[in-house]
């Protein structure tokens, strides 16, 4: 029996190497698009990336947070956290809405709150509007919580 070439093991990937300045420009605008919701072809698989669009939170918890929260104050607070220049800045707007909880026996598995700020007040939100409404992953949120 022979060994044809497709019984060989498959090559790895070469690593690509960027030789000119235009692909590593263009890997900057991805990642700018990425943060600014934007949509943006995907360097990696080369698949164009639906950008970020807002959608009113209306579902979240039995206490119906995104139905308190009126859409225009949603829309400013979505709008101007995808205006943030950076992640950090992004992560840092992320975090003003969470709030470490004293840990007390009563609340002993409440250990974060979520509010956002309407018109000097703050008003309490779920864990799940933060993530529905910034359209951030549950994981970006534990990262900030440690
Ligand atoms: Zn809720």
């Amino acid at each position: 029996m022979s060994l044809s070439a497709s019984d060989s093991p498959p090559r790895k990937r070469p690593r690509k190497v960027y030789i000119n300045h235009t692909e590593c420009k263009k890997r900057l605008n991805v990642r700018a698009s990425r943060l600014s919701g934007d949509e943006y072809v995907s360097a990696w698989s080369g698949k164009e990336k639906p950008g970020k669009k807002f959608a009113r939170v209306l579902r979240c918890c039995s206490e119906k947070c995104g139905t308190k929260i009126p859409e225009p104050v949603q829309l400013l607070k979505f709008e101007s956290f995808y205006n943030e220049k950076t992640k950090e800045l992004q992560d840092a707007s992320l975090a003003s809405c969470i709030k470490k909880v004293p840990s007390s026996p009563v609340f002993r598995n409440k250990q974060w709150c979520y509010h956002l700020r309407v018109s000097g007040n703050e008003r309490k939100v779920c864990r799940q509007f933060i993530i529905k409404l910034y359209q951030v992953s549950e994981k970006r949120i534990r990262v900030i919580q440690h």
